[in-house]
């Protein structure tokens, strides 16, 4: 893996990982194989007490699924990497190495909505601690911080908000207080984003969106710097046993080999979109990294190599007229989930956030009335036209009124 040290991101993107096999196969092949066979009992014991390199069985590592870990682990700069069965399974599992009863965690309040359920509402039958705090603001992680705080848990650009968190700066807060910073990547891919320069321990990311990038797989994986954090978190995965299957593990990493296009077409794409948006009379506000109005405009263009590909907006008309966008849309999909080649619309407030409570959404100012998008690959004046279509239809709603069905209106 050393040399891979040397190679850019956009090579190792189609490279890293990539093993020898018997047959100099250019593409790895699948390990579809629940156990290996050993050649002694001497053999078998050694592997298990560690002596020897091998494989044992798939929940403690196959190859195929390794092959997808050491790629994710080389693109992001860490050293080793564990992929698990979802996103989901990812983040339980890394919190779930970090914390025990008593301890204290400190999250972003406007995260992925099933994250801030977990952390609010059943870590906490565990006797685990949590304070939602706007990680975007340094003096809300100094004022959450405890004694006990163990981890503090930061996605940025945050989820549906794209607040976006100094990682430098809440690395050295928290890590004065020794507790654990652990990333939530999935919005901006490593090629966009490398935690781990700005100091962070643990990087996280649903495997579900850009980097499978296909919306055909859901896995997640955890990237760790050191060897004793990547022994921890593989003793946890063991045990709660979360793994990723090899199929999905190879379709992943086929996706990755094309990550470096897709970011590049995803920011320039979002980017258009973003600005179009932004000049229309219908939409009250829109929240985007790669735009002058967003409030972390400098931090963005420090931190992030991309504003990505992920956009929230409001209507003039708010909920109402929202709703009758998002059911005018033809080429863009009506679906949650993000990151895949097809862009993707939906509301938040109803559907990805909608666990978390109107008081929560309220106080992560995650309004009823935002709409986010999912911005694909397409030809963006495919997609522009396809918004400004659903922006017609949307402009004849009056806040509160019903929608009015397109072929009613004269
Ligand atoms: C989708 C997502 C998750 C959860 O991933 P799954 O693969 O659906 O379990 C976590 N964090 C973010 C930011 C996500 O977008």
């Amino acid at each position: 893996m050393t040399h891979h040290d040397e190679l850019r991101p956009d090579t190792l993107a189609v490279h890293a990982g990539m093993t020898r096999n018997e047959f100099q196969a250019v593409v790895p092949p699948i390990y579809q194989t629940s156990t290996f066979g050993f050649t002694s009992t001497g053999e078998g014991a050694a592997l298990f007490a560690g002596e020897q390199k091998g494989y044992i069985y798939s929940r403690m590592g196959n190859p195929t699924v390794e092959g997808l870990e050491n790629a994710v682990a080389a693109l992001e700069g860490g050293s080793r990497a564990l992929a698990c069965s979802s996103g989901m399974a990812a983040i339980h599992t890394a919190l779930a190495a970090l914390l025990k009863s008593g301890d204290h965690v400190v999250c972003s309040e406007a995260v992925y909505g099933p994250t801030c359920t977990l952390v609010s509402g059943i870590l906490t039958q565990f006797g685990i601690e949590a304070s939602l705090v706007d990680t975007s603001s340094l003096e809300a992680v100094r004022a959450a911080l405890r004694q006990n705080t163990k981890v503090v848990f930061v996605e940025t650009p945050c989820n549906p908000t794209l607040l976006i968190s100094d990682l430098e700066q809440v690395s050295k807060l928290a890590h004065g207080r020794g507790a654990h910073v652990l990333v939530d990547n999935t919005f901006m891919s490593p090629l966009l984003q490398r935690p781990f320069e700005f100091g962070v321990d643990v990087v996280l990311h649903s495997l579900t969106k850009f980097l499978n990038g296909h919306a055909d797989v859901v896995g997640g994986v955890i990237v760790t710097r050191d060897q004793e954090m990547y022994a921890r978190m593989r003793r946890a995965l063991n045990h709660y046993g979360g793994v990723l299957a090899p199929f999905e593990s190879f379709l992943v990493h086929r996706g990755i080999k094309t990550l470096a296009l897709r970011m590049e077409r995803h920011c320039r794409n979002a980017q258009a979109i973003a600005e179009f948006l932004e000049a229309r009379p219908e939409v009250k506000w829109v929240r985007y990294p790669g735009l002058k109005s967003h409030p972390q405009h400098e931090l963005a263009k420090r931190q992030m190599k991309g504003p990505g590909g992920m956009i929230s907006f409001e209507l003039a008309g708010g909920l109402e007229a929202g709703r009758a966008m998002m059911n005018s849309v033809k080429l863009c999909s009506l679906a949650v989930s993000l990151g895949g080649v097809e862009t993707l619309i939906q509301h938040p407030a109803s559907m990805t956030h909608a666990s978390m409570g109107a008081e929560a959404r309220q106080r992560a100012h995650i309004s009823d009335g935002l709409v986010r998008l999912s911005v694909g690959v397409e030809d963006v004046a495919d997609l522009i036209a396809d918004l400004d279509q659903s922006l017609k239809v949307a402009a004849r709603v009056r806040p509160g009124a019903r929608v009015v069905p397109e072929q009613a209106v004269g």
